[in-house]
């Protein structure tokens, strides 16, 4: 398991999360994209950083920043990433190899 970082649990962070699923209509914003409707009667909704927390902190509270995404579309959404770092390691590796 990795470690929660504080910011997570602090007090501003819930403040912003709530203020951000309720401006989303505690909503999926890339389901209703695809013309779904997800919500939390379906499913868990999370609060995800368009721009990750890790490279900009100072966005962190930024609601521009922020937008209500389903359990399964913020897993797709951090999948993806690491699919996509594998499939270029393995470019590399192949290129060194060759
Ligand atoms: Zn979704």
């Amino acid at each position: 398991m990795k470690k929660t970082n504080p910011f997570y649990l602090s007090k501003e962070w819930r403040k912003i999360r709530k203020e951000v699923l309720v401006r989303d209509h505690y909503e999926c914003v890339w389901c209703r994209k695809r013309g779904e409707v997800t919500t939390l009667a379906s499913a868990t909704l999370e609060v995800d950083h368009i721009k990750e927390l890790k490279d900009y902190p100072e966005l962190a509270l930024d609601k521009d920043n922020l937008r209500t995404l389903c359990k399964k579309c913020h897993n797709e959404r951090h999948g993806r990433i690491i699919f996509e770092k594998q499939k270029k390691k393995k470019f590399d590796d192949e290129i060194f190899h060759w």
